[in-house]
């Protein structure tokens, strides 16, 4: 026997039933998208490594431990599978000149790469919604981009501030950080014996991250540490009360969490996450923020921009932790075809209501013609249909085919076979939106 090969590991096939789940949610994300003008964008999924160390910062973990990086081997190119979305989505911008005629508003779902140690909400492949929002400079699209995935949480069925809680605090700007950083290293100085190996090598290079820490021997003296909201100018805190009122206004409660500064170097004023306590130490479903610098530094002309990423993986963990399942992808109709039938009346007739909008799935016959009735029945059960469509060679040449209901109970009907198309309606289970 051949040897098997396996998918590598932290990398996952989404297969049937799960398969459903996905396609239902990426189905939700599609229509708020809609609702809120977003247009959807689709970038390569390999970039120039150069790309994610300029843009997500020399000294953050996914540029320092996390990326998949290699050479070309044809040309030795320096090339990087994506860890995130953001960089590739300001790079096609800048490339294609697309904020030419004004900000545009993007999403893109995709998977993203990191080598990380695979647990239950971590994976090394695993995927992305993200939006993206370029060229406008003021506090309505921070808010909007926040209700924006409160609706999302609120049509997939999560309760808001319950399931998930939104946390945002204010990272202002590069000058009142650079007072905050100085007034930060001088602290933790202070506590250098406190500090841990990543803490004392970040500690010139980007004290901030520090306090981003996950080490538990260290959250009292993080805790402690000046916060950088209290070095923030009077433009910086008039942004940050806009998206505030407006949350406040809308009804989306949150918390103030003047801890939060999010992964990578880029933001800057708005910085939020979506956090759960369901989903144990993975516990950031989404996370985002303004990153106004970012298409300068990757070498625009400079706009402003915000947006945020969330974990497809982890939203649907947290969709099962709390009971909420897709809505059933089971077909309308199951075809029972009996022995003798001829092939080409079954397939026309289940055509004519495929054509309407009906889903049927045939029972495939083997090499030696149909399965017993009994058999294809237990099929048509297992597979959710509401109906069962009965071809037998006698009603056929009758030019009848028997309809009976699998789930509802109800009488078993007979329908002609040439007027499919006008009782298609009636085999239809849900109306189609
Ligand atoms: P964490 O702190 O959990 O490592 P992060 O800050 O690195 O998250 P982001 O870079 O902000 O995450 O990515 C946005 C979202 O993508 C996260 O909130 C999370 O839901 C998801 N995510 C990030 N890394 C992974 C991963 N390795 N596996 C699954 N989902 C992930
Ligand atoms: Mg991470």
């Amino acid at each position: 026997m051949a040897e098997i090969l396996k998918a590598i590991k932290g990398m996952n096939d989404i297969l049937p039933p799960e398969s459903a789940r996905w396609e239902w949610l990426e189905d939700v994300v599609r229509k708020v998208m809609r609702r809120y003008g977003y247009q959807n964008m689709r970038t390569p999924i390999v970039e120039p490594t150069a790309l994610f160390v300029r843009g997500l910062g020399e000294v953050t973990d996914i540029v320092e431990k996390e990326m998949y990086s290699f050479e070309d081997s044809l040309n030795g190119d320096k090339l990087t599978l994506r860890p995130e979305g953001t960089a590739g989505s300001v790079r096609a911008i800048i490339e294609h000149n697309f904020l030419y005629e004004g900000g545009k508003r993007l999403y893109y779902i995709g998977p993203m790469f990191r080598h990380e140690r695979p647990q239950k909400g971590r994976y090394r492949q695993f995927h992305q919604v993200g939006a993206e929002v370029l060229g406008f400079a003021g506090p309505d699209v921070d808010a909007e981009l926040i209700l924006m995935t409160a609706a999302l949480w609120r049509d997939l069925g999560l309760k808001v501030g319950h399931d998930v809680v939104l946390q945002i605090n204010s990272l202002g700007q590069p000058d009142e950080r650079k007072a905050h950083r100085a007034a930060l290293i001088t602290y933790l100085e202070s506590h250098a014996e406190l500090l841990d190996e990543d803490a004392r090598r970040r500690l010139h290079t980007n004290p901030l991250r520090i306090l981003d820490t996950k080490n538990p021997a260290m959250q009292a003296m993080v805790e402690g540490a000046p916060k950088l909201i209290d070095f923030l100018g009077e433009a910086s805190l008039a942004h940050f009360a806009a998206v505030k009122h407006v949350l406040d206004a809308a009804g989306v409660p949150y918390q103030v969490n003047t801890r939060l500064v999010r992964g990578m170097d880029y933001y800057n004023l708005t910085v939020f996450e979506w956090v759960t306590d369901k989903l144990g130490a993975q516990g950031t479903v989404c996370g985002g923020g303004r990153y106004d610098g970012l298409i300068e530094q990757l070498g625009g002309k400079p706009a402003p921009a915000v947006g945020w990423g969330l974990g497809m993986e982890r939203l649907l963990l947290l969709l099962q932790e709390v009971g909420i399942e897709a809505p059933s992808s089971a077909p309308d109709a199951f075809a029972v075809v009996f022995n003798g039938t001829p092939l080409s009346t079954v397939l026309t007739t289940i055509e004519a209501l495929r054509a309407k909008g009906v889903s049927v799935v045939l029972n495939p016959a083997g090499k030696d013609g149909p399965a017993s009735p009994k058999s294809q029945f237990k099929k048509a059960d297992a597979s959710g249909a509401r109906y069962a469509l009965i071809f037998g060679p006698d009603e056929v040449a009758q030019g009848q085919v028997a309809i009976k209901p699998l789930r509802d109970g109800g009488e078993q009907v007979s329908r002609s076979l040439a007027g499919a198309g006008d009782w298609a309606a009636s085999l239809l289970s849900a109306p189609q939106s």
